[in-house]
């Protein structure tokens, strides 16, 4: 990484390395919006976290393009001449466009803006503006470049806070020293980016990890602030993230409980497909889900309510958490449980909460209940039982459930024996 680094740094002209990082689909596609926008005379960028990870000679994964110009007349422009679909954010001033062939992959794009903030913590007020204005609303040097895109000038860099500088020298710099009270959210980013490329924080923008800039944290929205745990938890590595938040006493500022809290993080891995499926919620990866029942089954079930509702959890992810939390404390006091005790009183939890603690405990009834208990069910159906005359009520339930513990327990092998046992049941 290095090396490929060196041989770029300092270069003003990224085209040959931008046609080299990107496959020719996103090529094509970046040459057709470059070209329309070009026509309408709006300088198109590519900006952000793709130019850093570009000269960091890694994946460019999203590609934010913004255009001195009106992205809405770009994204219309572009539909007119390519067809596809148009999605428009007239306060926003972004539109997307998902091109007709690109098996529904949609590109962004966005009118270069000014922020401003009318108060510490809030979102900002914006307005179109140029792009140098657009770089200065940014968070960290390193993700304030641009590279610009349409016509002869496709692939000059744009870099007017020195961004290559610190990355060439592995810091981590807000813009201005108001950054972390005008957006607190920042503080989160800056170390997830200096711990995902082993950076460190420049000292002066460290020093403004201060008093101030920690109270308005207070400030923030549940939703804003979790979704800064999200990314985190989603990084390959979050402990070393978190555990550096708490030494900046920024997640006191959260909550006491999270300060004190163990942040290693044991590994997340992929469950085997015998588990069956795992319910999420729909606005958290399966990674994050369970990067936070990791995290906070080990608090009091008052601690992990107080916490939901400052991070504003969905309903699933609290009741996932203290589920685990729960079967977790209760562990030791069911070792001598039969599998149709564990199984009955698993079917319970979220089969989540069950992989999770299965994954700290390594416990083997956890492991033998998603991989095998949870799907042992008799043969004998409720429409069996009517057809033997019997009136469905909570008897017939009785009956399948006292018929699938025979099955879990051993203590029926066969269909012959599954029957005997029946017979005697309904008796
Ligand atoms: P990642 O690899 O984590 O996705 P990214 O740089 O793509 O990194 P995004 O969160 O996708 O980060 O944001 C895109 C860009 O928007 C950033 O590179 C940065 O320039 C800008 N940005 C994002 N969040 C903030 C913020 N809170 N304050 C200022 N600028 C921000
Ligand atoms: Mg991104």
């Amino acid at each position: 990484m290095r090396d490929d680094f060196l041989c770029y740094n300092k270069r003003v002209n990224l085209a040959d390395l931008l046609k080299k990082s990107l496959g020719s689909t996103q090529l094509d596609l970046i040459r057709r919006v470059a070209d329309e926008s070009s026509a309408l005379g709006f300088p198109l960028y590519l900006v952000g976290g793709s130019i850093r990870d570009l000269l960091l000679a890694r994946p460019i994964v999203d590609f934010d393009l913004t255009l001195e110009g009106d992205a809405i007349t770009l994204a219309r422009s572009l539909v007119k001449k390519y067809s596809g679909k148009l999605t428009a954010h007239d306060k926003f001033f972004t539109a997307t466009w998902t091109p007709q062939s690109s098996n529904s992959q949609f590109l962004d794009l966005v009118s270069a803006r000014k922020e401003t903030y009318s108060h510490p913590g809030a979102l900002p007020t914006v307005q179109k503006s140029t792009i140098d204005d657009d770089l200065r609303r940014r968070d960290f040097t390193i993700n304030a470049m641009a590279i610009r895109l349409d016509g002869d000038h496709f692939g000059e860099l744009f870099d007017p806070l020195h961004g290559q500088n610190d990355l060439e020298n592995k810091l981590i710099r807000v813009l201005h020293p108001k950054s972390f009270v005008d957006d607190p959210t920042r503080m989160f980013r800056a170390i997830r980016y200096a711990e995902r490329y082993e950076f460190k924080l420049e000292s002066e923008t460290l020093g403004l990890i201060n008093d101030e800039a920690r109270g308005i944290i207070s400030e923030l929205s549940g939703e804003r602030l979790r979704h800064e745990f999200d990314l985190i938890l989603e990084e390959p590595d979050p402990s070393a993230m978190l555990k550096q938040l708490a030494d900046l006493h920024v997640l006191k500022a959260i909550h006491p409980a999270l300060s004190t809290a163990n942040h290693q993080l044991p590994t997340v891995e992929e469950p085997s497909p015998d588990f069956g499926e795992f319910a999420i919620p729909d606005i958290l990866s399966f990674r994050q889900t369970l990067g936070w029942i990791f995290y906070l089954m080990d608090f009091t079930e008052a601690d992990i309510e107080s916490l939901a509702e400052r991070l504003a959890f969905p309903a699933l992810l609290s009741k996932a958490i203290i589920s685990a939390s729960n079967l977790k404390k209760d562990l030791p006091s069911f070792k001598d449980w039969k599998p149709s005790q564990w199984t009955f009183h698993l079917d319970e939890l979220p089969f989540l909460s069950t992989y999770a603690v299965y994954l700290v405990t390594r416990e083997s009834a956890l492991r033998d209940y998603l991989a095998k208990w949870q799907h042992i069910k008799p043969i004998t159906t409720g429409d069996d039982l009517k057809a033997r005359g019997l009136e469905p009520g909570p008897r017939f339930g009785e009956i399948l459930r006292q018929l699938r513990a025979a099955w879990l327990d051993g203590e029926v092998k066969t269909k012959e024996e599954e029957k005997i046992l029946l017979d005697r049941l309904v008796k």
